[in-house]
């Protein structure tokens, strides 16, 4: 029987203070699979010695990439680019910070091996991480449950082994601001979860600051949810029967009682709360206008300034079927 691949893509940004424990702790577990394997390093437009550090590893180890992006294109899309790239049977995609450990790699690894496709790692316990961080991410992951149809599993982050098949069909969803854990529980597929305890960031500071992860956030629903459009409706035709009824009181007090309402204070209340409601209605909008704008100006996902250790001629060759239906992709030398 041929050796099964094995793909491990680690999204990296500003990460100089773990690169070097991660690829050790990485490359023991990886090296006691005994199976061929790539380890795909992207950086993702990192401003510090990342790339440096990286590309050094890379002339020692060539089992080693490095997709090197043109700037800082963002987390989802460097875990994309390195599917892209990847040649094995199973990808798996890990944090460089050492948050998701290494370790459990040959537990989602034995459940692939038992025939499920996408094995994802569930967060047990999150250690090291703020009490807000914890807070506005179970929330999210609650809220977004709600809010879709499709079953994304909650507590669950990129953290996960993909087959081939799952690669694959990845590959053709092409959309922008990607939420990739979202798309890979659309596709289907037979999937199944590892639980783990969420580790301490091994060094440095989090490159999810709060922006990122509202953008994050916004992502992820528009991706999978209209139910925001909606509200517009469903708050709009709540005010308009309880303002008619308002309407009401005030002809009936005019007309047939002795007191008027008057009050500019109120009047001011009302109207700022409502063009407030208005103008929040017209961002929700707004937001998933700038996505479909993103879609039509169809650029490029990532722009890709070096790659290294990638055998081009390799990666051009289709994947060789076996009889079996297995498909088997030759490994860059
Ligand atoms: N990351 C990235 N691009 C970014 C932000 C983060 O590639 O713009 C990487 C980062 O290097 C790390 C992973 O994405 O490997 C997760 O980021 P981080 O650990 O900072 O997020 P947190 O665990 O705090 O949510
Ligand atoms: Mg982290």
């Amino acid at each position: 029987m041929n050796k099964t691949v094995i793909s491990v893509v680690v999204p990296v940004y500003n990460e100089e203070a773990v690169i070097h424990e991660s690829y050790s702790r990485l490359k023991v577990v990886l090296e006691r699979l005994s199976e061929p394997y790539e380890l795909i390093f992207v950086n993702d437009g990192s401003r510090d010695a990342t790339p440096l550090i990286i590309r050094s590893i890379c002339e020692s180890d060539t089992n080693v990439r490095l997709i090197d992006f043109a700037r800082n294109f963002g987390h989802q899309t460097a875990i994309t680019a390195g599917m892209d790239y990847a040649l094995g049977d199973a990808v798996i995609v890990i944090d460089a910070d050492l948050q998701d450990p290494p370790e459990v790699i040959p537990e989602l690894i034995a459940k692939w091996r038992e025939g499920f496709d996408v094995v994802y790692g569930q967060r047990a316990k999150r250690k090291g991480e703020t009490l807000f961080k914890r807070f506005t991410s179970a929330a999210f992951y609650r809220v977004l449950q709600k809010l879709t149809d499709v079953d994304i599993p909650v507590d669950t982050g990129d953290f996960r082994l993909i087959d081939r098949k799952v690669c694959d069909a990845l590959k053709q969803v092409k959309e922008r601001n990607r939420y990739v854990r979202g798309i890979i529980s659309w596709l289907g597929f037979r999937q199944t979860g590892v639980e783990f305890d969420r580790e301490k960031r091994f060094a440095g500071e989090t490159k999810y600051p709060l922006k990122k992860m509202l953008r994050f956030a916004f992502d992820a629903i528009t991706s999978f949810s209209y139910k925001p459009l909606k509200l517009a409706t469903y708050v709009g035709v709540t005010v308009s029967l309880g303002g008619f009824a308002y309407l009401l009181f005030v002809l009936y007090l005019k007309l047939f009682t002795d007191s008027t309402v008057t009050g500019w204070a109120s009047m001011m209340a009302v109207n700022l709360f409502f063009n407030g409601v208005v103008l929040m209605m017209l961002g929700i909008i707004g937001e998933y206008i700038g996505r479909i704008y993103d879609e039509a100006k169809g650029r490029p996902l990532y722009v890709v300034r070096e790659e290294l250790n990638f055998n081009r001629e390799t990666r051009a060759k289709p994947a060789v079927v076996q009889k079996n239906g297995v498909k088997r992709y030759p490994l860059a030398a």
